[in-house]
């Protein structure tokens, strides 16, 4: 294992726009928070990647010997449906159309995020702390911040004053935004003209009647606004400054140039070191969107049960697949991707599977020291995973020669050879040891065979067989679909 006091690692640091040498605020420690979800439905297969990423990120750290305390909160209350403090609150509203508690919605919605991470293998954070959990705290950093005079109660609504702000500070400097250009586009909606600027924020705002979650502040019946919680929630166990501040590219504006504000304001401090963000995914080269159909949930990649798909796909294939592409590199989800990738990701175990049982010999024919050095330069640029896998399948070359005597390794590199697979393909990747392709492969290859057979009966107009064959299937909780495009099938 390589040492941390080498402190080689680099990141790429979006306050900046360009990578650095990665050293921590205190030695050895390093304070990590990331974005979690709005718990008002499904995780989106996008969101999922930002938690893979940083899931691999933290296990990297850890690797390193880093003490990491890694924080990622539950948005439960909050949230508007437009990000600049307009709309309905999103659980609020899920609540109210499906006539439940809005704590049902976030408890419910919350097992789903939980179970879906798990299947692909993610960590859970140290730390998962909730916005409704932290009012407390939420009502005295808006205090802090008015008492600063950088924000302005009307109402019962407390909005942050960003041009006064930016006298003194730069907002916009996460973003590249411009405060005139802010002002410039921003339009001035319904119901906001109690902001003094339209580009001001909400810390707190006064709940509706109709405003299911609300609690007692100094200023009336309300609720906080959304970027308030992450301030407030990384400061209390992160400290005020603290070393990764993660999230999704989308989240860089207004939300976490919103929260630099707030920790600004109210601690007077540069709240985080290094800002890193995960880039989206595509599908079949398009953005997703529920609207156009151009859409897959983690549930539909799983079973196949989508015209999009040819088959379902195992959890950890998908996170290999993820791991292909570089964190910052926008990923594009297809059937041929997929496919590809899971035949890559069987190479790879099979490669793991032969490693027990190779011999070691008096000679090696593989520098295994410099392969290793390779691995963690790779990993030590940014988390470069695609280039880390390509290495791991240099190291699958020389094992199969080792297996077929064409290449050999002392009992010393073969013993370093091995721990470094094992702790970069199952420690740091995050994979783990299934055999995805004999099972759901012959599984659709029956499958398909007998539809075939299916087809054949219809054609000679044998619908009993062909019956046969749909109903037998069914009762093995396989069912047949007929399309434009012929037979699918979904397993349940
Ligand atoms: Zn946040």
């Amino acid at each position: 294992m390589s040492s941390i006091k080498e402190n080689k690692l680099s990141v790429y640091n979006s306050l900046v726009g360009k990578k650095e040498a990665f050293v921590p605020v205190i030695k050895d420690h390093v304070g990590m928070y990331v974005c979690g979800p709005t718990v008002y439905s499904n995780v989106h297969l996008g969101n999922v990647r930002t938690f893979i990423s940083f899931d691999m990120i933290y296990r990297y750290l850890q690797h390193l010997g880093y003490k990491v305390r890694y924080v990622r909160n539950i948005t439960d209350a909050g949230h508007l449906e437009d990000d600049s403090d307009d709309g309905e609150d999103k659980i609020s509203k899920k609540a109210r159309l499906e006539k439940l508690e809005p704590m049902q919605i976030v408890q419910y919605y919350t097992v789903d995020f939980h179970n879906v991470l798990r299947l692909f293998n993610n960590l859970p954070p140290d730390i998962e702390p909730t916005a409704t959990g932290h009012i407390v705290e939420q009502i005295q950093m808006a205090r802090k911040i008015l008492d600063k005079g950088l924000a302005y109660e009307v109402d019962g609504s407390i909005y942050f004053d960003v041009e006064k702000y930016n006298q003194d500070n730069n907002y916009g400097e996460l973003s590249g935004r411009n405060i005139d250009e802010l002002q410039a586009n921003t339009r001035t909606l319904e119901g906001q003209n109690d902001k003094k600027n339209p580009q001001d924020f909400a810390l707190w705002k006064k709940a509706s009647t109709s405003h299911l979650q609300h609690w007692e502040s100094p200023w009336g019946k309300g609720f906080p606004g959304w970027h308030l919680e992450c301030s407030v929630m990384s400061t209390k166990y992160l400290g005020e400054q603290f070393d990764i501040h993660g999230g999704g590219m989308d989240l860089k504006f207004p939300h976490h140039e919103c929260e630099i504000a707030q920790n600004k304001a109210a601690n007077g401090k540069d709240p985080v070191k290094y800002w890193l963000h995960a880039n989206m995914l595509t599908l079949n080269g398009k953005r997703m969107s529920k609207s156009t159909g151009n859409t897959l949930n983690p549930d539909e990649l799983f079973s196949g049960d989508t015209p999009l798909l040819d088959k379902g796909f195992h959890p950890t294939a998908v996170r290999f697949f993820m791991m292909q592409a570089h964190y910052r590199s926008v990923l594009d989800f297809s059937n041929d991707a997929l496919l590809a990738s899971e035949k890559g990701y069987q190479r790879l175990m099979n490669g793991m599977k032969l490693l027990s049982s190779l011999e070691a010999k008096k000679e090696s024919t593989f520098d295994v020291n410099s392969w290793m050095n390779k691995c963690y330069s790779a990993m030590d640029d940014d988390f470069n995973t695609p280039i880390l896998i390509s290495l791991l399948f240099d190291a699958m070359k020389i094992v199969n020669q080792i297996a077929d005597n064409k290449a050999s390794l002392t009992k010393q590199d073969l013993d370093l050879l091995v721990s470094n697979l094992n702790a970069f393909v199952f420690d740091v990747l995050g994979l783990e040891d299934i055999n995805v392709d004999n099972s759901s492969n012959k599984l659709s290859g029956v499958v398909n065979m007998l539809i075939q057979m299916r087809n054949d009966a219809r054609n000679d107009k044998n619908w009993a067989l062909s019956d046969d064959i749909r109903d037998n299937l069914k009762d093995l909780g396989i069912q047949l679909k007929d399309g434009k495009e012929g037979t699918k099938f979904s397993v349940e």
